[in-house]
């Protein structure tokens, strides 16, 4: 797994669909998270093309503070989420650091932002890709696979969100009016994970 294309071939899906995570947090919350997101991408390619980065734990820190240097409530909490990407993966991804990074990953952004599994946030994504990563490792499975499995357990985590009421974030506000929208955040964990198995 080359992080660096992982990375590249993520940017270039929120490019190409970013309008869609808009229109989602438009119907569920204020509207600015396509746009949030595109400046953080903007600033992680900055920062890969600054630095050059090509070991996992240099690429995630880049893409990490990356985030952390963007507005509104996602911008920290997957800056925190990339944080620990960077701080479990070392100089090559195994499918054992793999797991635990994304269990100490989802576990954070749990403690920050204090949202659990079914609050239609990101979360609902997170925790069920981290679930999906640590099945696969436990049974010995090689990087590529795992990956993909995460990626669906992270899109079917996703797509369960649509049908719930937030109890987090902005789409909190609005209640029933929320109802039917699939939360953005959660979309683009399963994109950052769909994005690995294209890498
Ligand atoms: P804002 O609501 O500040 O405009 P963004 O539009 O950047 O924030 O991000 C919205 C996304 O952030 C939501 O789709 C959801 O996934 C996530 N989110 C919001 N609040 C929380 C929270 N407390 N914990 C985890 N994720 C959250
Ligand atoms: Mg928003
Ligand atoms: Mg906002």
């Amino acid at each position: 797994m080359d992080s660096r294309k992982w990375i590249e071939r993520f940017a270039a899906v929120i490019d190409e669909r970013g309008a869609e995570l808009t229109e989602l947090d438009r119907r569920a919350g204020d509207g600015d998270f396509g746009t949030n997101l595109r400046s953080a991408l903007g600033r992680v390619r900055a920062n890969l093309a600054a630095d050059d980065p090509s070991t996992p734990d240099e690429v995630f820190t880049a893409v990490s503070t990356a985030f952390l240097n963007t507005g509104g409530t996602s911008g920290p909490l997957f800056g925190m989420w990339f944080r620990e990407f960077a701080k479990g993966l070392g100089d090559e991804v195994s499918i054992r650091s793999l797991a635990a990074a994304a269990g100490e990953a989802e576990a954070v952004v749990r403690r920050l932002g204090g949202a659990e599994v079914g609050h239609k946030t990101m979360v609902d994504a997170m925790v069920p890709a981290a679930e999906a990563l640590a099945a696969a490792a436990s049974r010995g499975a090689d990087v590529e696979t795992a990956l993909k499995e995460a990626a669906a357990a992270a899109d079917a985590g996703a797509r369960s969100t649509a049908e719930l009421l937030a109890k987090r974030g902005r789409a909190s506000y609005v209640g029933e009016h929320a109802r039917g929208v699939v939360d953005p955040g959660a979309l683009t964990v399963a994109w950052f994970f769909e994005a690995a198995t294209a890498a």
